[in-house]
């Protein structure tokens, strides 16, 4: 199987890309799938949230940006869960400034991924809360994105930034980029909002929209301070459910999908 390099991206904060991104990893290597996940966000959430200390981290994303390391030697497994991280603590907002003055500076972490991409099944890129120089590291590394959002009132005016954006690193360097999914997150059925947001995503983005939404639930949010994925401190959640749901349903879409040529 080829490795699919998905990017996990929304400039707004707090949607759940990074909870995303841990559960997925989790979920996928149950199913014995190889997984990476790419912390690009200086907070390092991803990297805390798979049990790796950010403070004492010895090589992380940031010397791979700046070519120093390799991928093979600043990876780590997480403490539980089956997958391996590139980890990110706050040097990677300097990374982000020095690149500046760097050539193919939005390639660095496509071409650093080139090394590993044998190893793995799914590469996960968690995007910092913006349309930034990372993020588009991220964004013309992946071959498609992931887009988790919550449905609210603005929701979909934030979205035409991330569209009008994908359409921009399409044109300029990465023609083959094109949107995995949306995700609905911390989803509230009951609220008519919830309904007719999800009513304008369908009318707008199609299929594009997962069938699985994930509801709002406190296990998922107690479970990043235990360094560990909702779906492996409480597989029993609701949250977890909804989680192993869509890595089921993302796999569905990838792997048995034929090649199709358009987008
Ligand atoms: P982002 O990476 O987009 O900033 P996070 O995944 O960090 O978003 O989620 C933001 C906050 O909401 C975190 O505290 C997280 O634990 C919590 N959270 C994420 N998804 C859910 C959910 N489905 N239900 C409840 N809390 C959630
Ligand atoms: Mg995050």
């Amino acid at each position: 199987m080829t490795c699919r390099v998905i990017a996990v991206a929304n400039q707004k904060g707090g949607v759940g890309k990074t909870t995303t991104v841990v559960n997925l990893a989790a979920g996928l290597a149950e199913m014995g799938r190889r997984v990476l996940i790419v912390d690009l966000d200086p907070q390092g959430n991803a990297t805390m949230g798979s049990g790796i200390a950010k403070g004492s981290l010895a090589t992380s994303v940031y010397q791979v940006l700046l070519g120093d390391v390799g991928v093979a030697e600043a990876r780590q497994p997480a403490k539980e869960g089956g997958y391996h991280v590139l980890p990110a603590n706050r040097d990677v907002g300097g990374a982000e400034l020095e690149l500046v003055h760097e050539l193919a500076r939005e390639a660095r972490l496509k071409n650093a991924l080139g090394e590993v991409l044998g190893e793995y099944d799914y590469i996960f890129v968690d995007c910092p809360p913006s349309l930034n120089l990372l993020t588009l590291n991220g964004l013309v590394a992946a071959e498609s994105v992931l887009i988790p959002m919550v449905c609210e009132y603005y929701a979909l005016e934030g979205l035409s930034d991330l569209v009008t954006t994908l359409r921009k690193v399409r044109v300029a360097v990465n023609p083959k980029i094109e949107i995995l999914g949306l995700l609905r997150t911390m989803f509230d059925a009951r609220s008519n909002l919830s309904q007719q947001v999800s009513q304008q995503l369908a009318r707008h983005f199609g299929d594009k929209v997962f069938d699985t939404v994930i509801p709002r639930n406190v296990r998922l949010a107690e479970a990043p301070s235990h360094g560990l994925p909702g779906l492996i401190y409480d597989r029993n959640s609701r949250g977890a459910q909804a989680y192993l749901t869509l890595a089921a349903e993302l796999t569905a879409r990838l792997e048995s999908a034929t090649p199709s040529l358009s987008h």
